[in-house]
């Protein structure tokens, strides 16, 4: 076997720019293969994209073609050939074939036509189906929110930080903890990082995470992960409103990388009509939504956080992103700052996606002062020695602050349309799988 490591001349993306009957040299994966009057069309597919590789029988030096026969689907390739500019081709150009060799050889593809009709097969075959056209167009979509959010905070002024997966204390509720064994005690995995955050902005002021989160969601909906990807940020002096300018530019950037550098996946998976939604969001109080989510014939009693039926319910009536603000006390964690206007309320928001997708983020201002803190600690059946270190940074200068979470795979579910989240993970985790 020879050594690939630099064959390549071009990527299949480029071709359509080279010059008629210049020869180059590819490597890649065959991702189809048909033969039609006496002529092997084969589909290269490479870090770049897609090019049609042509062995003509006619022409074709007959050991070549012999070889371009017996290649089989998803073997890794490399292949030398003239480039054809034929605007008939499916991606412009295509190659013609002078020679090839079978890089690492695949066996029979088990993913066949009738397969495609088992969503449970799919995924249990994930570390092969990654390869498919649309997992791999949403893969690179994630990737590039991924960027675009990076590419936010870093122009304006955050700090990236880390921290730990293993913790003591619930930020997000006991419900949904996962609890692991650590040297004979307890510990559980991370929810958010945002406890930490708040301690890290009195270093940094601005600071953002990307990370996983875990919820042991019983739940079993189209838009909860057991494991997730959270974008989180915490800002020191940032008020309420201040937050939600910042998830909507955050929402507005992430979505026009997608724009930017994404159409090709964008068309493949027929998504074309994703643009970046105008700023600023529409913000409705909760008692708004909560009218739309009566009218509509639900039965929920005011002060109850929204499950995903009401989500679904608001966020039908809208077609961009919204926030729903002033959410009761009842329905937010202990750490959220009641409204000084009025005692019941926060001041925090949720952001929606619309057409029924629902939830992306949640933020608003925290409670940095250190009596009221214990106090809600108190109230929500809570004992403020678990939060020690956290409740303490409130007697070290903590100023008012503001922050925010959101939701990667749901906004890449909202952004692509996908019936269920697991769609936007490459490998998904939920109550039913943890394979591959
Ligand atoms: P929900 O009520 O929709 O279950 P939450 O209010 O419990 O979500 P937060 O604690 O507010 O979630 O987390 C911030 C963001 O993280 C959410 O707005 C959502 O985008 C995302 N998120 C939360 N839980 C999950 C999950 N189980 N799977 C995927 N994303 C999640
Ligand atoms: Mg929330």
């Amino acid at each position: 076997m020879g050594n690939w490591y630099h064959y390549r001349t071009v990527e299949a993306a480029e071709l359509k720019q080279r010059p008629e009957g210049e020869k180059v040299r590819l490597l890649g994966w065959i991702a189809s293969k048909r033969e039609h009057g006496g002529k092997i069309f084969l589909t290269l597919r490479d870090r770049s994209g897609y090019v049609q590789v042509v062995a003509d029988k006619s022409l074709c030096d007959p050991a070549v073609f012999e070889q371009v026969s017996d290649i089989s689907k998803e073997s890794s390739v490399a292949v030398e050939g003239l480039v054809s500019q034929d605007p008939r081709a499916p991606r412009g150009a295509e190659v013609h074939v002078t020679d090839v060799a079978v890089v690492a050889k695949s066996e029979p593809w088990p993913i066949t036509l009738s397969a495609l009709k088992s969503p449970g097969f799919l995924y249990d075959m994930r570390h092969l189906t990654v390869r498919g056209t649309k997992t791999r167009a949403t893969m690179k979509i994630r990737s590039e929110l991924l960027n675009g959010a990076h590419r936010f905070f870093e122009e304006n002024g955050y700090v990236w930080i880390q921290t730990p997966t293993f913790i003591t204390s619930a930020s997000e509720g006991g419900a949904t903890l996962f609890q692991v064994e650590y040297f004979g005690d307890k510990a559980y995995l991370t929810q958010s990082a945002q406890l930490y955050e708040e301690a890290a902005i009195c270093a940094f002021e601005k600071v953002y995470v990307i990370q996983p989160s875990f919820r042991s969601e019983k739940s079993r909906t189209r838009k909860h992960l057991t494991e997730f990807w959270h974008i989180e940020a915490e800002v020191a002096f940032a008020t309420h409103d201040d937050i939600m300018e910042i998830e909507e530019s955050l929402v507005h950037t992430m979505i026009s990388a997608v724009t930017e550098n994404c159409q090709g996946e964008l068309s493949e998976l027929q998504a074309t009509r994703v643009e970046s939604p105008e700023l600023p969001f529409p913000r409705i109080p909760y008692d708004e939504a909560l009218s739309i989510i009566e009218k509509k014939g639900f039965k929920i009693e005011w002060g109850d956080d929204f499950g995903a039926r009401e989500e679904k319910a608001v966020s039908e009536e809208f077609e961009d992103p919204f926030f729903v603000t002033k959410y009761p006390v009842s329905a937010r964690p202990f750490y959220q700052m009641p409204d000084p206007e009025d005692a019941r309320l926060t001041l925090s928001s949720d952001m929606f996606a619309p057409r029924g997708f629902g939830e992306i983020t949640s933020g608003g201002q925290r409670i940095h002062e250190y009596d009221m803190l214990v106090k809600r600690l108190k109230e929500e059946g809570l004992d403020p020695k678990d939060y020690q270190w956290y409740v303490e940074l409130r007697r070290f200068g903590m100023p008012p602050h503001s922050g925010f979470g959101l939701g990667l795979e749901r906004t890449v579910r909202w952004i692509l349309g996908l019936s269920h989240i697991r769609g936007a993970a490459m490998f998904p985790r939920t109550p039913d799988r943890i394979y591959p």
